[in-house]
């Protein structure tokens, strides 16, 4: 196969116009291909009156060396990677100790399903509940004002991807194309195929949901098992080695290995894990607030004549600033044509972020607005590796209180965040949080540094984004839960550096930022672990 990159095509272009796109680049008569696939399909928009789709395409000619030769000075002309994924270890045929995964997130399920694959039955614990439950708890907080702390948008099967815009991209290096693997079985699992080859693939929270489920039951199929409402509160350690997990109920479970792939939410659990001595430390993350617009004003902004063409879909944005208090600004998993939603795991504390359906054709587009901060802004060290959990929580907290103390979340206008006034009514933007929002002021929401950045980069954002400042645009309080504020630190093995048998994964554990990097967290470590096992036996 060859590969071919930076073919542009029309936005509207037929069929037929790819392979005699292909065949025209190559200099080959049409009936030399044999074959061809499209690898990657994006769009520029930096200037949106010449859009135009971009393709990398895979090809089969019936005289490859031939056109390799030919084009050899030509780097938009290659041997095409091979990016089929093969196991690493099967399980010996007797399995002494099954391996034990914490978590049913992105990381938990591709650990689980990578192990069931290789033959190693593994026994997951997830302490929310099955997904289809679970999205009804989730649905008590966002209409009824009612929060399960164990069951919500953070806990339960699926992880906390479940109800997002399930966008799929991530900047993680990738030599092994382990991405690919995590998108082929998402595709077996029901997404749509497309996945494979746009360049911003999303899938949309209502899919998800199924689709974790049909990843449930192949792993089940395959002797593995999946036990929820099954809280992990510490593990059996002797001598530096993992021996089993203590659940909630005063079971302990024996266990050797043990993949803890538990999100950044399981503030409890890393609570319990730091009072036993597991090895981690603070790390940056980022604060603000979630920002909404008209999806229309994003449309004009960044596809001009093209906005609205069904081919191209709801617009995204992507903008960073650096403030002249040493601060970065940028936007965060935003979300086109999407709402706002309540993803606090905690009772008396308010968290935003944002999900869409695979249509995105709600009215707003919405996006996080957030700061960065670093250990040093919250008092985290190696003594103290916690206290961007207590931080994160001081905010959240504050957020509850500024909402009125019902799961409402804090809102201001854009224009009125500015012009330092609490705002008192909306303007052309209707706000897609539920429960709701209340009106004030956020500038006691977040610390002064994170305000004065914020308000320097709303109208250099407005010079990239015409209308971004917009006065009526909605900022809704507060965006705490971008990453994770610990890393439970692993060596090159994929074990905790003081505790051996463990495997600290996903993004609670510092290691992914995002439902595909997280899966790719959870092949990475399964392999670890079956690589273990394989040379134990
Ligand atoms: C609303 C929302 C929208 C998002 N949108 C996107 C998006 O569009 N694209 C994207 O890439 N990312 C998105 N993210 C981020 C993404 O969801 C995470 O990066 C990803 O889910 C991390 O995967 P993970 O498996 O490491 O952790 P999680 O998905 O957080 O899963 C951890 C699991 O562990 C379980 N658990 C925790 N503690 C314990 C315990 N003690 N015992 C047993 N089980 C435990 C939890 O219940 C949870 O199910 C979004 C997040 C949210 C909240």
């Amino acid at each position: 196969m060859l590969r071919l990159t930076e073919l542009r095509l029309p936005l509207d272009h037929p069929p037929e116009a790819l392979p005699a796109a292909i065949a025209r680049r190559l200099g080959v008569a049409p009936a030399e291909i044999v074959d061809f696939a499209v690898f990657k399909r994006g769009h520029d928009a930096r200037k949106p009156e010449r859009l135009a789709f971009i393709y990398t395409v895979d090809v089969a000619l019936k005289n490859e060396a031939a056109a390799l030769k030919k084009h050899a000075r030509d780097r938009s002309v290659g041997k095409a990677p091979d990016t089929s994924y093969r196991f690493v270890a099967q399980a010996p045929a007797s399995l002494r100790s099954r391996p034990v995964v914490v978590g049913f997130g992105p990381c938990g399920i591709f650990a689980a399903l990578l192990l069931a694959q290789m033959g190693f039955r593994p026994i997951v614990l997830e302490r929310g509940k099955a997904v289809r439950e679970r999205t009804q708890d989730t649905w008590g907080l966002w209409r009824r004002h009612a929060l399960d702390p164990e069951s919500n948008v953070q806990f339960g099967e699926g992880g906390a991807g479940t109800f997002s815009d399930g966008k799929l991209y991530s900047q993680i290096k990738d030599p092994r194309f382990l991405g690919r693997k995590v998108m082929a079985e998402f595709v077996k699992a029901g997404a749509p195929e497309e996945i494979l080859y746009v360049s911003k693939p999303h899938i949309g929270t209502f899919r998800l949901v199924s689709m974790v489920e049909r990843m449930r039951a192949e792993i089940v199929a395959l002797g593995g098992e999946i036990r929820f409402q099954q809280r992990v509160v510490g593990l059996d350690i002797e001598a530096g080695c993992v021996r089993g997990v203590r659940l909630a109920s005063g079971e302990t479970l024996a266990a050797d290995r043990v993949v803890l792939a538990l999100g950044h939410s399981a503030r409890d659990t890393f609570e319990a894990l730091h009072a036993q001595g597991v090895y981690m430390e603070p790390k940056p993350f980022s604060i603000g607030f979630r920002i909404e617009h008209p999806q229309s004003l994003i449309d004009a902004a960044r596809f001009g004549p093209h906005a609205g063409n069904p081919l191209l879909g709801a617009a995204d944005y992507k903008l960073v600033h650096h403030a002249a208090n040493g601060r970065a600004v940028y936007s965060f998993c935003m979300c086109p044509g999407g709402t706002v939603v309540a993803a606090t795991s905690e009772p008396g504390r308010v968290v935003t972020n944002g999900m869409s359906q695979y249509s995105r054709n709600e009215r707003n587009a919405n996006a996080g607005l957030v700061v960065n901060v670093n250990p040093e802004d919250y008092g985290g060290s190696a003594e103290n590796p916690l206290a961007g959990i207590a931080f994160q929580r001081a905010l959240e907290s504050r957020a509850f209180e500024l909402g009125g103390g019902n799961y409402e979340a804090p809102a201001q206008l854009v224009g009125d965040f500015l012009a330092g006034r609490p705002s008192t009514a909306l303007g052309s933007v209707e706000p897609s949080y539920q429960p709701g929002v209340k009106l004030t002021d956020l500038s006691t929401a977040l610390p002064a540094y994170a305000i004065e950045a914020m308000r320097e980069a709303l109208p250099a954002f407005g010079r990239q984004i015409k209308g971004f400042d917009m006065s009526d645009a909605v900022l809704t309080g507060v965006e705490t839960r971008t990453s994770s504020p610990v890393r439970i630190v692993r060596g090159e093995d994929f074990q905790g550096v003081n505790v051996k048998g463990l495997y600290p994964a996903g993004e609670g554990a510092g290691y992914a930022g995002g439902i595909l990097s997280a899966g790719v967290d959870g092949i990475k470590v399964a392999e670890a672990v079956a690589r273990d096992i394989v040379a134990a036996a």
